[in-house]
């Protein structure tokens, strides 16, 4: 449907694992991080090292998996993938810790979720790479301390200020991602329209490049679904033309928003007169989880210049006021 194709967050199929890039010198854009990142794998390569950890935060869909993905092939280590919410007890971390190689990467998404519990075990595997258990229970309960291979912890989320202080202060490396330049969405478009053995021109990588809200995975996605309509109204090929027909089709406008973006802004303009409004007043009146909004929905349309979040809650700017096809209200500030 048309309100989730520029949904930015993983489809259960994963089709874009296929174009994903396999090294650095792949991986499009991001190049502050890409450029930490050659020096400190080169760093711990030479030094026959595990890499120190490693947190990458920023929106979805920016490349996260993938750049973990990589950053174990360039340091020539095995790679094991988990999320937060998935580990349940602290057995199921101490069980994946205990199987890992030396030098491995352990690569563990939305670690904001994880539970408490399972993320104290955490902090003595990432310091000292040491694992504490309680052996038995009751008076004679004791604890033992077990070595663990030297590891990566790599941690992707969305949200880093969701993340506790102790978890946050054990990644050595920090790494932000941010939404890609159009420019950069163009190489990505080109590079994915190549896998798929799909003609394109510049124009028409271009044109869904800046549909693309500044996310790779929303450009496969909108790729794959331009490349069927040139197959079906054309002959095959992506130009301007094709790529604007079929994106307007989805509802996908000149700025790359969908239905629910437009719902948001319009929501803020007609309800509440250009803002300020609360996000919890904001979520309530669409229907959608708060996080949605603050992680998938937000980000963009701020980024945009499109809206504001300020201390008393969200406003809309001018820009925001003249997507929408309005005049701004007097009064509301910008
Ligand atoms: P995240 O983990 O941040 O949600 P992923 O790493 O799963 O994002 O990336 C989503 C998809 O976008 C990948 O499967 C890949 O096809 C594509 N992608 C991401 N970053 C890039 C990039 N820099 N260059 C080319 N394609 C990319």
């Amino acid at each position: 449907d048309a309100a989730s194709i520029t949904d930015p967050a993983r489809q259960p199929d994963d089709p874009d694992a296929a174009l994903r890039p396999k090294s650095l010198a792949e991986f499009v854009g991001q190049e502050a991080a890409r450029d930490n990142l050659r020096v400190f794998i080169e760093a711990a390569r030479s030094r026959r090292e595990a890499l120190d950890h490693v947190l990458f935060f920023g929106p979805p869909g920016l490349g996260k998996t993938t750049l973990a993905q990589i950053v174990a092939r360039e340091l020539g280590v095995g790679f094991r993938a988990t999320s937060g919410p998935v580990i349940a007890k602290s057995g199921d971390l101490a069980a994946l810790l205990t199987n890992l190689e030396d030098g491995d990467v352990l690569f563990i998404d939305e670690i904001h979720r994880l539970n408490p519990v399972v993320e104290e075990v955490l902090y003595p595997a990432m310091e000292d790479r040491a694992l504490d258990l309680i052996i038995g229970e009751g008076p004679s309960a004791r604890s033992v301390r077990i070595d663990l291979p030297q590891f990566t912890l790599i941690g992707a989320t969305t949200r880093q200020g969701l993340l506790t202080t102790p978890l946050r202060d054990r990644f050595g490396i920090p790494v932000r991602l941010n939404f890609y330049t159009v420019a950069e969405l163009e190489r990505v478009v080109t590079r994915a329209a190549t896998l798929l053995g799909l003609g394109i021109d510049g124009e028409g990588a271009r044109e869904v490049a800046r549909r693309a809200r500044g996310t790779p995975r929303v450009a496969g996605r909108l790729l794959r679904r331009v490349r069927d309509f040139a197959h079906v109204a054309g002959d095959g090929m992506v130009t301007r033309a094709i790529a604007d027909k079929a994106l307007t089709r989805l509802e996908v406008d000149s700025l790359g928003l969908d239905a629910m973006d437009r719902r948001y802004l319009a929501m803020i303009a007609d309800i509440y007169k250009g803002g300020p409004v609360g996000v919890e007043t904001l979520a309530a009146g669409l229907a959608e989880p708060r996080d949605t909004i603050e992680e998938v929905i937000e980000p963009y349309l701020i980024q945009l210049g499109l809206v504001a979040r300020t201390a008393r809650g969200r406003c809309l700017n001018d820009r925001g006021w003249t997507h929408l096809g309005l005049v701004p209200l007097s009064g509301s500030q910008t």
